[in-house]
């Protein structure tokens, strides 16, 4: 990779990007409270969930894994989350939903200077996501699968939040049930305007 020094500009434009990461397991709401940022923020939602289950309907490889509801290997994930981020809209800033999803992603991550400044951190109880589950009915909802997506999620991205927690400037965690939607999704926009 070739280092380019940055301009002030571009160093002033980057600070004050709102670039988070959401991050929470299988039902948490990742992609509902995405939404609600990327319309107050006004910035692109970039969804590797989407672009997997786009790729989904032309690699019959990704078809049986996602069908499995395990991970889509990294070196199709990262082609699908390069070439989305490429696009101009993701300049000012991004939602992260759904990446980085293990710890060899957050390395790619790292690696690939995909930068953020927040991360959110859905806690959701199991009861509350099982009961959210089985009442979505997308197509890898059922209970076999989605137990093994709570197996993989706690197995994989499990670790993934422990080193995000490690900082605590960036790292906020919100209990994401027990209240309706809008507050839970004010509760995370006050979150990160009070960080700055
Ligand atoms: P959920 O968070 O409810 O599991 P998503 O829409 O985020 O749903 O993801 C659906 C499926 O897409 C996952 O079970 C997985 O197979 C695939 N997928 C999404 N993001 C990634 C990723 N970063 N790495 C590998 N697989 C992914």
């Amino acid at each position: 990779m070739i280092l380019v020094p940055k301009t002030l500009k571009q160093f002033l434009e980057e600070m004050s990007n709102v670039t988070v990461v959401m991050i929470g397991g299988p039902g948490s709401g990742k992609s509902t409270y995405s939404k609600y940022l990327t319309g107050h923020f006004d910035i692109p939602h970039v969804y590797t969930g989407d672009m997997m289950r786009d790729l989904q309907k032309k690699d019959p490889e990704v078809a049986k894994i996602m069908d499995r509801g395990d991970l889509v290997p990294i070196k199709k994930v990262m082609s699908a989350l390069r070439s989305r981020l490429a696009k101009d809209d993701t300049k000012n800033g991004y939602i992260l939903d759904g990446f980085p999803r293990n710890t060899e992603q957050l390395n790619a991550m790292r690696e690939e200077e995909i930068s953020y400044n927040y991360v959110v951190y859905l806690n959701v109880s199991e009861k509350e996501v099982i009961k959210r589950l089985t009442s979505r009915g997308r197509k890898d909802d059922k209970p076999e699968i989605i137990k093994n997506r709570l197996k993989v999620y706690e197995k994989e991205t499990g670790p993934v939040v422990k080193e995000f927690r490690k900082s605590p400037r960036r790292f906020i965690e919100i209990k994401a049930e027990g209240k309706d939607e809008k507050s839970i999704a004010a509760d995370i926009i006050r979150e990160i305007e009070k960080r700055g």
